[in-house]
């Protein structure tokens, strides 16, 4: 396949960056959040920080949409039907959409167009059709009464997003709450706003009624806004564990929003001596901490390894950087892009500089690079020598960063990779079925994986222990989130 440069297209695009109310772009007064690319400095359009008092103006439409059962009310068929459409239609736009997001945060077209875009636009069917598959119960009662548990939707939705796969996360948040007939009020990263706005416009398109999906552009303070608004029922937040302790803290003082958190991770990935798949395990976790420049949550930075396979393995994983080297992500032979912003690249680099003075040291990477002038890039990198007690091995990099531990057996794997307050995913790699039995139910994590890593699909249930959150997006586990549970007693004798 030939390459194509986006770069064209990309310099004549002019987005639309107004919120998305009541079926109907915005003009909102005050500050605007001033954008660049991080591919190479460009300017871009800035978006609005939408204030208090116009959040409050996207949550009545969402509330004026959920009161009138606009969506809510419609025959469970038809909402089926919609969302199907909703979803067909950001297929259908996947070049606009990946240039917005490629230009804004800086991932590959290719990234963009052949995972992100399809994988969230096929989040939204799977919850679609689920929506009719999910049924009430009926209590065990005594004679002559009923109890019926029945789920009802929460009413409105508010719900605040990341930039790292802009509309995967954007689909696993409001895929089921439109689903179970909520009105939704979405907060995007401000790294990554162009495509949620584009999204709502598709949402309209679709059939989806003015007001009951709604986009309020911003930054945090737009975020505070939205999750400790009175009239919002529940936050559905995934980002930092430290802007997820906050949300906390919104929802308890203004009215005991439902909460769910999807926050960060410091993932281990164990490699025993009884491993016999030492090349397959390397290429498995470069796949999942050097892609997307290392900003996954998920991402397998924690290299936990017994001492006598350690050097075979290094040298597996270093033959594997190659292919993560970052490029111009505007290409379509582009797998890695670049970093969302300058800032990251220089926490990213600060980290590295810290562990090396610590006494870590560089195997692989460990610099910036420019592939494209002035843009945010770095290699991927492996440090080995690491202690875990080190920010580098305890703190979320989110960068193409991966620490070395080595140790000396199971028991002390395990120790290691659970002394984390994070607990999103783990891996441990060998051929022994009782220690992979044993260390798998030792791990504290909400994914873990045997001789694999990063296996995902729709059907299961993704989420945190620890701090890396509370609640889980995707799978029917995640629609019963978006509905409140209802007794009601029936006596009929
Ligand atoms: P972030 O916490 O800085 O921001 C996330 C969102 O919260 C953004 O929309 C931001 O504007 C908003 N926000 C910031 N301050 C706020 C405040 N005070 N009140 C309300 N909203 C506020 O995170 P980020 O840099 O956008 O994303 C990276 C983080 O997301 C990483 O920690 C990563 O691990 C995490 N993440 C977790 C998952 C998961 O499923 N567990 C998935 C993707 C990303």
């Amino acid at each position: 396949m030939s390459t194509i440069d986006w770069s064209v297209q990309a310099d004549t695009f002019k987005p639309e960056v107004r919120s998305l109310i009541n079926g109907q772009h915005f003009d909102a007064d005050g500050e605007l959040y001033k954008k660049t690319s991080p591919i190479d400095l460009r300017s871009l359009s800035d978006i609005a920080i939408l204030n208090e008092k116009e959040v409050n103006i996207a949550v009545n439409a969402a509330r004026k949409a959920y009161n009138s059962r606009c969506w809510a009310g419609l025959p469970l068929t038809k909402r089926k039907e919609i969302l199907f459409k909703f979803s067909d239609l950001i297929n259908q736009h996947v070049g606009t959409l990946a240039l917005l997001d490629c230009l804004e945060m800086g991932k590959s077209i290719h990234n963009l167009m052949y995972d992100d875009i399809p994988t969230g636009a096929a989040s939204i069917r799977w919850f679609a059709e689920a929506l009719d598959k999910v049924y009430d119960h009926c209590a065990p009662a005594r004679d002559g009464a009923l109890g019926t548990i029945t789920s009802e939707p929460l009413g409105v939705v508010g719900a605040i997003i990341p930039w790292n796969y802009p509309m995967i996360m954007l689909a696993w948040k409001i895929a089921p709450a439109l689903a179970m007939g909520n009105s939704v009020v979405l907060k995007p990263a401000e790294q990554s706003t162009y495509s949620a706005i584009k999204v709502a416009e598709l949402a309209l398109e679709a059939g989806i009624p003015p007001g009951v999906f709604n986009v309020v552009t911003g930054d945090g303070r737009t975020g505070q806004a939205l999750a400790s608004h009175m009239d919002v029922d529940g936050i559905f937040f995934t980002g930092s564990t430290e802007v997820g302790k906050l949300i906390m803290q919104y929802a308890a003082q203004s009215n005991l929003k439902k909460v769910a958190l999807e926050c960060g991770g410091k993932s281990p990935f164990i490699v025993l001596n009884s491993s016999k798949q030492l090349e397959y395990a390397a290429q498995s976790m470069a796949r999942h901490v050097y892609f997307n420049q290392g900003q996954i949550c998920s991402a397998a930075s924690r290299l936990i390894i017994q001492a006598e396979c350690e050097a075979e393995f290094l040298a597996l994983l270093k033959q594997q950087i190659n292919q993560y080297q970052p490029a111009n992500p505007l290409l379509t032979d582009t797998r890695v892009g670049a970093m969302v912003s300058h800032q990251q690249l220089d926490k990213v680099v600060n980290y590295v500089e810290m562990a090396v003075q610590s006494g870590a040291e560089v195997f692989a990477g460990g610099k910036a690079v420019e592939p494209v002038k002035n843009g945010a890039f770095y290699q991927p990198t492996i440090l080995t020598g690491v202690r875990n007690d080190m920010p580098i091995a305890q703190e979320e990099i989110f960068g193409p960063v991966v620490s070395v531990i080595r140790v000396k057996d199971t028991a002390e794997a395990v120790q290691v990779a659970n002394q984390t307050k994070y607990g999103l995913a783990a891996a441990v790699w060998t051929d022994d079925f009782n220690t992979a039995h044993q260390v798998a139910s030792q791990l504290r994590a909400g994914t873990v994986h045997v001789n694999a890593y990063g296996e995902d699909d729709a059907t299961v249930p993704f989420g945190g222990m620890k701090q890396s959150g509370l609640g889980k997006d995707k799978s029917i586990w995640s629609l019963q989130q978006y509905a409140e549970m209802k007794t009601t007693w029936f006596r009929y004798s």
